[in-house]
């Protein structure tokens, strides 16, 4: 699995396949062709059998996919198999917001602390998980084992910033600031999060195909 080359596009749909086999498998749903997984998904049966074939398939030929098995393996790649213990860098408006959203914890992503260089801020609290000053990063993350940071601070100060979590030896960030990181690739691995592009999709679709009511 390690050196397959898989898509970015691929990779996007697994979290979607995660959420209606869950779904489907919270109904008592024990097996569902391809066809019919399509359908409920608005893709094309094709598209699931390749994604699917990624990773070994996990289906039976004329049996249909088993609900519950290709929802702990899609899980599994996922990483929802373990806890991941996170932290916030910038304890900001968007911080509080993420802290705030209890569906994180839900699927095993834990905000153990957050991290900040106002002294105003340090010392506080953000739903009971402290805001620590950002000199203390390396030394927390190396004994509390981070496997992942959420970078939530001002653009300016988004290099600087992940230039500490490489330093604290964190190998993943999920970025909210919106510029490119410079970081080693080799050392960190950077997810960045754009909620305007989602919303440009959109627009795209306001502006390209223009939902007409009939009358
Ligand atoms: P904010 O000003 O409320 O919070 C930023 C926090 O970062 C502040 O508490 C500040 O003290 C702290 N900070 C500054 N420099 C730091 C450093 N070097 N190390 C640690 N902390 C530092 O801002 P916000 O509204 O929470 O937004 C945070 C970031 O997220 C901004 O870059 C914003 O543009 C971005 N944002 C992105 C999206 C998205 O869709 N990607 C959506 C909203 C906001």
């Amino acid at each position: 699995m390690k050196d397959v080359y898989i898509s970015k596009a691929v990779i996007k749909r697994l979290p979607r396949y995660h959420r209606f086999l869950g779904e489907l498998a919270k109904e008592g749903v024990e097996r569902i062709s391809s066809n019919d997984l399509a359908e409920m998904m608005n893709v094309t049966a094709s598209q699931i059998r390749q994604d699917l074939n990624h990773f070994g398939g996990f289906g039976q030929q004329g049996y249909g996919y088993n609900v519950r098995y290709l929802h702990e393996e899609i899980g599994n790649l996922l990483g929802l198999n373990k806890e991941h213990k996170m932290v916030i860098i910038g304890a900001g408006n968007l911080a509080r917001a993420i802290t705030n959203y209890y569906g994180f914890k839900e699927i095993g992503f834990l905000i153990v602390a957050l991290f900040d260089v106002n002294e105003e801020l340090i010392g506080s609290e953000i739903k009971g998980i402290p805001v620590r000053p950002l000199s203390e990063l390396s030394d927390f993350a190396k004994k509390e084992e981070i496997d992942l940071a959420i970078l939530t601070v001002p653009k300016d100060a988004a290099n600087a910033a992940a230039e500490e979590v490489v330093t604290a030896g964190i190998h993943y960030i999920w970025n909210f600031a919106p510029t490119e990181l410079i970081v080693d690739r080799k050392k960190v691995y950077v997810e960045n999060v754009h909620l305007v592009d989602s919303l440009l999709e959109l627009t795209f679709e306001m502006t390209t195909r223009p939902i007409k009511e009939s009358k």
